[in-house]
């Protein structure tokens, strides 16, 4: 288990950490959510070493992890990290970055482990190609097969599918997590992206102001959303009489005492998301069909759990 303790944490003068006590269990998937500077980054560098905390201790099992100070050498055999800027070696292939740290003792061995970790990554096309010729998603994708390579215990992952476009992020996100979870690899992921959380992750922790504000199942933090944060980071949302509204639990019907005037229409597919006047306020509402500007319309809240 990973056992994070009352950690505090300050760059120089910006305290960016304060408060943060968390566990995870071997096996388990956890993400780490929360705005652009809200710590996300530092977060997973405090829990792989590479920084030391002002205050606080972080246990796995047994091992106190220990920052620069402490450590000579950063990091630890049992423990890989995808940082947002990935390292890799440019002018030799893909397969030899994924192999690079797997050993030369059992070369059959190696190279089946090459080959299964390209198939997870979807790169087996790439394997002979030099890794400066690739795009930033296919980088991205083998600094992940470079991290599994060794089977570590946890694998953090800053943000992994950054760099990654939509044609493959859903394959490669079903790919990985799944494979982790075969694994029983503990993996600690941050993300600004649901589609990253609601369906791979165990637990989710929202870090805000410095501290964490939840930390819940996905599952529970999207039916229960306490702030307009949490909300925000699954969908379009409104505010209505002090209540958290989703867009999704807004039905247009023939009369209500919520009147709304049409304000846009926006195509999103399987729906479009209409966005009204109600009582001076701006509001979000996901409808079937079109609805034409100005027209009049009448709500009704959905419960949260139906
Ligand atoms: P996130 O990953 O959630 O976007 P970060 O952990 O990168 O957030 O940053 C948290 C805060 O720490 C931000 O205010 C950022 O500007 C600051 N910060 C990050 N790295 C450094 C650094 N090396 N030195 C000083 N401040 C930093
Ligand atoms: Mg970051």
């Amino acid at each position: 288990m990973l056992q994070v303790k009352n950690i505090e944490f300050t760059y120089k003068k910006t305290s960016v950490l304060k408060d943060i006590s968390f566990s995870v269990e071997a096996g388990e998937h956890l993400s780490i959510i929360g705005e652009s500077g809200s710590g996300k980054s530092t977060l997973l560098k405090l829990l792989y070493g590479e920084l030391d905390a002002n205050k606080g201790q972080i246990f796995w099992k047994n091992s106190e992890i220990l920052g620069p100070k402490y450590n000579l050498v950063v990091g630890y055999d049992f423990m890989k990290y995808v940082a947002q800027e990935f390292d890799l070696m440019p002018f030799i292939s893909v397969a030899e970055n994924i192999g690079k740290h797997l050993s030369n003792f059992f070369p059959e061995e190696k190279q089946t482990r090459i080959k299964e970790l390209l198939e997870v990554v979807e790169l087996t096309p790439f394997s002979n190609t030099k890794v400066k010729l690739l795009s930033g998603g296919q980088k991205q994708r083998v600094a992940l097969a470079r991290a599994l390579a060794n089977e570590p215990e946890i694998l953090l992952l800053d943000e992994p599918f950054s760099h990654i476009d939509n044609f493959k992020k859903q394959s490669l996100r079903r790919n990985l997590f799944n494979y982790l979870k075969t694994k029983n690899i503990t993996c600690i992921v941050a993300s600004h992206d649901k589609e990253d959380v609601l369906p791979y992750s165990d637990k989710m922790i929202v870090l805000h102001n410095h501290k964490i504000v939840a930390n819940n199942t996905p599952e529970y933090l999207f039916n229960h959303p306490k702030t307009p944060l949490i909300a925000s980071f699954f969908g379009d949302f409104n505010v209505i009489n002090g209540k958290i509204v989703y867009a999704h639990q807004l039905q247009i019907v023939e009369d209500s005492n919520l009147k709304a005037t049409v304000k846009k229409s926006y195509f999103k597919g399987h729906y479009y998301l209409v966005e009204a006047n109600l009582n001076g306020a701006t509001i979000f509402i996901e409808n079937k069909m079109f609805i034409e500007n100005n027209r009049e319309i009448y709500l009704f809240i959905k419960s949260q759990l139906s």
